[in-house]
């Protein structure tokens, strides 16, 4: 439980299950202490409780978006469930790629190495589920580089966990999670691929295409990597697209791949 009292200012986002907002102490007015909090109300509050349990567990990792506690709040005479996350002033990874103009491959390197660091503490627990430019934060720090964390854990689960209904984004997901709804860490690896590829070209995986093209696209077609980058590149997405999910490198292998080693500058 946080003991400071938030005071909720604008939307920061909403979906079908709760809402995030800015939020500030609510006893001091012009605090420039600002936080995001996640709320829900019953009976959404039960998964958002869940999705805190997992923050929790993440303590720590620079990566991963922190989380201070969590209170309960009356609102219109409802209890609404709060959790209080840092707040990333520079919104999400969808917004730097919708900036027009492409990034250089160095830049979308240094971002995926900071998501690969995010998964590969994931992935010793956990399969996250619901990885897109959406769910990822942006920190822009001091020297004009932005920190990514990876943040909704809403549809995270244990390792090995069978769940019965997958509800992550189409777009993102893997072959076998669309066909069978196995889940592991390496269908997580799928979703980075896919983000790999929208960073590099501005364009989603699969374009334009109705709900059952892609579906059919996905279990069934190769995703089409693109020609005009290094071999590097295209050898780091092969390793995330492979369609058997077994082919696939694990987050701690491609931290080691020559796409991000050879790109990475160490800044003192
Ligand atoms: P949902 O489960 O509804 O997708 P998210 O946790 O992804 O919830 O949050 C929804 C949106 O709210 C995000 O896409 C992002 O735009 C914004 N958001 C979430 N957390 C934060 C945060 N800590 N700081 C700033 N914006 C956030
Ligand atoms: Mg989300
Ligand atoms: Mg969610």
């Amino acid at each position: 439980m946080s003991t400071v009292k938030w005071k909720k200012h604008q939307i920061l986002g909403s979906g079908s299950f709760g809402t995030v907002h800015v939020a500030s102490p609510s006893n001091e007015p012009n605090s420039t202490n600002v936080v995001a909090v996640k709320s829900a109300s019953f009976p959404h509050s039960d998964s958002l409780k869940m999705e805190t349990n997992f923050l929790y567990e993440l303590r720590g990792c620079p990566e991963i978006v922190q989380c201070f506690g969590d209170d309960i709040s009356v609102e219109n005479n409802n209890e609404v469930y709060n959790v209080i996350l840092e707040f990333a002033p520079g919104g999400t990874l969808s917004d730097l790629i919708n900036i027009p103009g492409k990034m250089s491959e160095r830049l979308v390197a240094f971002y995926t190495r900071m998501i690969l660091k995010g998964l590969s503490n994931i992935h010793q627990s956990f399969v996250h589920c619901d990885i897109k430019p959406g769910n990822i934060l942006v920190f822009p720090m001091k020297d004009g580089t932005n920190h990514l964390k990876i943040a909704d854990f809403g549809l995270a689960k244990d390792v090995g966990v069978e769940i019965d209904s997958y509800r992550g984004t189409l777009v993102y997901s893997s072959p076998e999670s669309v066909e069978f709804g196995v889940l592991e860490t390496s269908t997580d690896i799928w979703s980075l691929g896919c983000i790999v590829i929208e960073m590099i070209t501005g364009e989603k995986i699969w374009k334009n295409i109705s709900k059952q093209e892609l579906i059919n696209e996905i279990v069934h077609g190769e995703p089409i990597i693109p020609q005009n980058i290094s071999d590097f590149a295209k050898d780091f997405l092969q390793r995330c697209l492979a369609k058997e999910r077994r082919k696939r490198w694990t987050a701690d292998e491609l931290l080691y791949h020559p796409f991000i080693v050879d790109n990475f500058v160490q800044v003192d």
